[in-house]
């Protein structure tokens, strides 16, 4: 009996629909994308509930004759490469021709198009992948697409959705994505009757940045270009100053197609080195041009993904394009090891370094951590607002250091565990480069990060203050924040968090939210940083507990007030700050886990200038 048959093609299409329409937001993306192709310079995109019940894209592009129309929607139909030729040099966003095929088969999808100087258009209804309804309809020039009820025949995909505000929000960063992508069309999108995101398309990409973030940020940026044999940057990069806490706002474009790329992430925060502080990233939009022969885009259905031919030579051009632009905005030389002069003869030259650092601390203590117990139950009780959250002593591992870094040895010979620094004894000698504090110990001399020693003596001290969860500080002018499209959906979702923290923020306008109150523990000068990075935490990790979120606050406050490098203390102020490293709990770690200080001791020193041995080092401290 005979078993294999061809399967129908709407249950074809139906499969090939569960790679390339996962969810509203993919939908939009291949409608848009057909947009772009059509050579449309307006494109509206309008949504019902997130786009579950409609959406709706319309385009001012070249538009369709009625047979294309009916052609459209069958599977593998393209107007875009006709030969495996044309596979090779892609020049289109779209070429799979499984676009309208698949949501087709999952949907109620309209198709309504007017072909240039046409004097009417023509209308077709598609459901289970076959036309329904076919009509002449008024002229308009371009196209208009509806998707009706998506995923109304797949209930498990529509059960795998999520909730509408998170839907939404991958709707609106594609959005924002594309029109970074094409400057030169103007992008609107509207949400149930309300115009949440628009671009202006007048071919500036500044403006276009203008029209995602702001203009103050807009304004900010500096602009990047460079060229080689294969390819052509350009773009916008932030300053070192300004940063974000993810990568969601590094925004790449390859051919104007926009994608994710680890790869060129890794060589652009490469290039801005140590400028840029631990954890934090910069907001960039960058095209790159290459010859479609270099790009592979048939990696992935979504397109995402492309391989890349050449990929050194990128980098490196990347490289010199924006750390010639770095170098402009901040011109400090900066030495590196290689550029210092080595003599040329060096008498029995060491083959290792000559002597260790020891960043003190032969023990681990676990960062110290709120005492999420007490605060768990202080925040179920009503009637006790006030907890003094403070170090979980018992939490202190004494374990053996076991992690090293290429510049640190930690030699745990040299001190007893139990030693503690006594800081009070030692003696300030100076500061180099506004940024290390030097002071001299009985056998030694410490070498001090002013600015990692403050943030540390804030944290500790902010967390050591009784920290008041529901005490709350009224503004007397409500702040106004200014926000993203896509944030202004995700604060939305985000907004019992906030309530949590103690933060009451009601929407103020379309693209900005209003700060009622913020509790107590967060201070009025950095309100508004404390608040917005929050927001930024809580829309990429929605699920931390309270206490990590107020630790999170707490590392911020302490690092924003913290004195910068580069900044000038004087003697007295020096002091101070060293002093009141001898009340730290953890002196050793900035509560962002770098260390404070590297401990040069008398034998290292003694060793590097060749007074000891490494193998008398042991007589000669017996
Ligand atoms: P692909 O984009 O990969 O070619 P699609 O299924 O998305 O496949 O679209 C099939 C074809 O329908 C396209 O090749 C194009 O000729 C036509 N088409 C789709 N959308 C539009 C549009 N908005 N304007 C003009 N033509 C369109
Ligand atoms: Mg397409």
């Amino acid at each position: 009996m005979v078993k294999i048959k061809q399967m129908d093609s709407a249950l074809a299409n139906q499969i090939a629909a569960g790679e390339v329409v996962e969810r509203p937001a993919s939908v939009v993306k291949e409608l848009v994308e057909n947009a772009i192709d059509a050579q449309a310079t307006i494109v509206t995109i309008e949504l019902l509930e997130a786009g579950i019940q409609s959406i709706k894209v319309i385009d001012n592009g070249i538009g369709m004759e009625p047979e294309d129309l009916k052609t459209a929607i069958l599977p593998h139909a393209t107007s875009k490469i006709y030969t495996v030729h044309d596979l090779f040099r892609i020049q289109s966003l779209g070429f799979r021709g499984e676009a309208l095929a698949s949501i087709g088969s999952v949907s109620k999808l309209t198709l309504e198009s007017t072909p240039e100087d046409a004097t009417e258009g023509y209308q077709i209804k598609v459901e289970d992948s076959a036309i329904v309804e076919e009509s002449i309809a008024k002229p308009r020039q371009g196209t208009t697409i509806t998707v009706d009820d998506l995923f109304y025949n797949t209930p498990a995909r529509l059960k795998h959705l999520k909730t509408l505000q998170t839907e939404l929000k991958h709707t609106t960063t594609f959005v924002q994505n594309i029109a970074l992508a094409y400057p030169n069309i103007r992008f609107t999108l509207i949400h149930n009757n309300q115009r949440i995101f628009n671009s202006t398309g007048n071919n500036d990409l500044q403006q276009t940045i203008a029209n995602v973030y702001s203009a103050s940020i807009a304004r900010q940026l500096i602009p990047i270009a460079g060229e080689s044999m294969d390819f052509q940057i350009s773009g916008y990069i932030s300053p070192p100053q300004l940063t974000r806490t993810n990568k969601q706002y590094m925004h790449w474009m390859i051919n104007q197609r926009p994608i994710r790329s680890v790869m060129l992430d890794k060589v652009l925060l490469k290039a801005y080195g140590r400028q840029l502080m631990i954890g934090r990233y910069p907001l960039t939009v960058i095209n790159i041009d290459i010859d479609p022969y270099l790009v592979d885009v048939n990696v992935h259905p979504t397109k995402q993904t492309v391989r890349l031919s050449k990929e050194e030579e990128l980098s490196q051009l990347l490289t010199e394009t924006v750390e010639k632009q770095l170098a402009r905005i901040n011109p400090v030389p900066e030495v590196s090891i290689e550029d210092i002069d080595t003599p040329k003869v060096q008498p029995k030259a060491p083959t290792t370094m000559p002597f260790e650092f020891s960043y003190q601390k032969p023990v681990t203590r676990e960062q110290p951590s709120i005492d999420k117990h007490a605060l768990e139950e202080a925040l179920n009780d009503g009637n006790k607002n006030t907890l003094n959250v403070s170090y979980n002593d018992d939490k202190v591992s004494q374990s053996e250091v076991t992690e090293s870094t290429d510049t640190y040895t930690y030699q745990s010979d040299q001190f007893d565990e139990e030693e503690k620094i006594d800081f009070l004894s030692l003696r300030y000698v100076g500061q180099i480069h506004g940024t290390y504090l030097i002071a001299e110990s009985e056998d030694g001399f410490f070498l001090i990060d002013q600015h990692a020693a403050q943030e540390r003596i804030r944290y500790e001290a902010l967390l050591n203050e009784e920290i008041n969860v529901t005490a709350q500080q009224q503004l007397l002018i409500p702040l106004i924040l200014e926000f993203t499209a896509s944030e202004m959906v995700a604060i939305e979702s985000i907004q019992p968090q906030l309530q949590r923290v103690g933060i009451v923020m009601t929407q103020f306008s379309p693209t900005s939210y209003q700060l009622d109150q913020y509790p107590n523990w967060i201070k009025a000068d950095d309100i508004e940083k404390v608040v917005r990075e929050l927001v930024e935490l809580m829309i990429e990790e929605p699920d931390l507990s309270l206490t990590d979120y107020l630790e999170a606050g707490i590392i911020m406050h302490s690092c924003r007030g913290a004195i910068k490098a580069n900044h000038y203390l004087d003697k007295q102020q020096a002091e101070a700050l060293i002093h009141d490293m001898a009340d730290l709990e953890d002196p050793y770690h900035c509560p962002h886990g770098r260390p404070v200080f590297v401990e040069f001791g008398e034998k290292s020193i003694e060793k590097m200038f060749k007074r000891i041995q490494d193998t008398h080092q042991t007589t000669f401290y017996n």
